[in-house]
């Protein structure tokens, strides 16, 4: 998506570590027409009318799900980082090691918001090594439903999340596929996409 790759390339930071960072339109202060655009693509390369839920996780997938989900007329659904381990038995429960803070969170979403009959996109912020996607898959198929699709604004295709996402035969649709970046020159390097 051509916006946002303009958008990554003019206020997007390399850092060491393999990290992107992008505070100024999506982590921290959010461009909502930015997101709105990203709502209506992703509602493109995801026509499916079965969808009847979008799942994501805090915090960062909440702010571009909502504003995708008015375009699905959908309910969003977030996974919550638990810190708690006195999980009962009303929650689905996984664990996901995150990319950016390196320690593994206790992640769980209410029986009651997912359930056999739904059909569930699941969008996130970032795809690295696919493990917050692998986790949001495992508590949507614990529950017995169905993985639609996987949306994400930014894959980085250097790393393996989405090729061990799309060898599963899931269908994921990222908006924007940094194929290399360089941390001292800034450089960022796009996949091309139709
Ligand atoms: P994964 O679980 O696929 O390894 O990493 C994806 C998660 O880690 C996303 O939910 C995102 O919050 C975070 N993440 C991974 N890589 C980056 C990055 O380069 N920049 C930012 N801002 N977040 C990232």
């Amino acid at each position: 998506m051509q916006l946002l790759e303009d958008r990554i390339r003019r206020d997007g930071l390399v850092k060491e570590g393999n990290v992107l960072k992008v505070d100024n339109f999506l982590n921290h202060q959010m461009d909502i027409e930015l997101f709105n655009e990203m709502g209506k693509e992703f509602r493109r390369l995801f026509p499916q009318k079965e969808i009847n839920k979008i799942l994501t996780i805090e915090a960062s997938g909440i702010g571009i799900a909502c504003v995708a989900a008015q375009y699905f007329h959908v309910p969003v659904v977030f996974a919550k980082k638990s810190q708690s381990i006195n999980i009962d038995g009303s929650v689905y429960c996984t664990k996901i090691e995150s990319f950016t803070h390196k320690r593994v969170y206790d992640v769980i979403v209410s029986k009651k918001y997912i359930g056999k009959d739904d059909h569930v996109l699941i969008i996130d912020d970032f795809l690295a090594n696919g493990c917050a996607v692998n986790g949001l898959i495992e508590l949507v198929q614990s529950a017995g439903a169905t993985v639609e699709g996987v949306g994400i604004a930014i894959e980085k295709g250097f790393q393996e999340g989405g090729k061990l996402l799309r060898g599963k035969g899931l269908h994921v649709e990222s908006l924007a596929i940094v194929d290399s970046m360089d941390a001292s020159t800034g450089e960022i390097v796009f996949r091309s996409q139709n």
